[in-house]
């Protein structure tokens, strides 16, 4: 793909782009939206567009200002050698960096790995690019290397740091970094978008996928997703009878459920305030909403709302998965399963 098949992130693309026009790169860039939105996608193809051999071997900046930011020298070919390199992320000037693992960090050996190779000239291309995904994961001794690097930037080289969290990148850092902000997908966008990428997949299914993922793309294009909420559904019911088998594997496990469990409680509390079919997320589960939104009383389902939201805050501190497991599943019954209001 190339820079023009961004989708939604149309603004973010015009300011790229832009750049190139005016042949004036920033040392450092800072991309701060959701997970899972395209800003990496996007970076990719910001590094391809600076480095691609193709449009008859034009390069970066031959032509562009003549023919201004919408023109084509300012967008990747995505079929020479160049763009194929860094797709693969096999291109010597090209640097892709995220930490390992679940919560991992970036650390400074990575750090100043990377520096090393951003010092020397560019091997193949004009410019080197790192990425760096996760960038709120530099470790404090990280970062200070880092921030030394953004002071005394090399030539021809560009950093692209990628967060969904940007506000815990130290203040010295962000301040020397151009900020991009990326936004969720509107709905309506999205699923028609989903229309042509999937088959099969009819509108209310898109619209459903779109709605689930919050806007973010790359979970709507997670096969798994519809799965994955169909299974935190089955885990609240279970709390909801007391039965402890919907315990949750790992952590990962857990905090996606409060996540998806924030999303079921939006629903409950709209059908108990409107009644709306068409307004719920999961429409296609308004059953389920309606029969559990039968129990219970609005300011019920806001209290439990507000408590495992505090709860999921928590998670970060290794919490016990049994004893959260419990505690949730008891917060549940109590705002969730009272018989007394049933006849209502
Ligand atoms: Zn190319």
């Amino acid at each position: 793909m190339a820079l023009k098949d961004i989708i939604g992130h149309e603004k973010a693309v015009k300011i790229l782009k832009g750049f190139i026009s005016r042949e004036r790169i920033p040392h450092a860039l800072l991309f701060a939206g959701d997970d899972g939105i395209g800003k990496r996608l996007t970076a990719l193809n910001f590094a391809k567009t600076l480095n691609c051999d193709g449009k008859d071997g034009g390069g970066l900046f031959a032509g562009a200002e003549a023919e201004g930011a919408d023109s084509e020298q300012t967008d990747c070919c995505d079929a020479c050698p160049t763009c194929h390199k860094i797709d693969k992320n096999s291109h010597p000037d090209f640097f892709d960096l995220s930490p390992e693992g679940d919560g991992g960090q970036i650390t400074v050996s990575v750090i100043r790995q990377l520096e090393e190779s951003m010092a020397y000239k560019a091997f193949e291309g004009k410019w080197k690019v790192a990425v760096i995904d996760h960038a709120d994961r530099l470790n404090q001794s990280a970062a200070n290397a880092f921030l030394q690097t953004l002071e005394e930037p090399f030539e021809n080289s560009i950093f692209i740091l990628i967060s969904s969290r940007p506000e815990l990148i130290l203040d010295t850092i962000r301040s020397r970094c151009q900020r991009i902000s990326f936004s969720p997908l509107p709905a309506e966008i999205m699923s028609s978008f989903l229309m042509g990428e999937i088959d099969d997949i009819d509108r209310n299914q898109s619209l459903l996928l779109s709605l689930l993922s919050g806007g973010r793309l790359g979970y709507a294009l997670n096969e798994d997703l519809l799965l994955q909420r169909d299974r935190s559904f089955e885990v609240l019911e279970q709390m909801l009878m007391a039965d402890e088998s919907g315990l949750w594997q790992d952590k990962a496990e857990m905090e996606e459920w409060f996540d998806w469990a924030q999303l079921w409680l939006r629903d409950i509390a709209v059908e108990k305030a409107t009644g709306r079919r068409d307004f719920l997320i999961n429409r296609d589960r308004e059953k389920d909403i309606t029969r559990i939104a039968e129990r219970t009383v609005l300011p019920d389902v806001l209290k439990l709302a507000r408590e495992l939201y505090n709860i999921r805050s928590r998670l970060q501190f290794n919490l016990n998965k049994q004893l959260t497991y419990n505690y949730s599943s008891l917060l549940i019954r109590k705002r969730l399963g009272r018989s007394d209001v049933r006849a209502q």
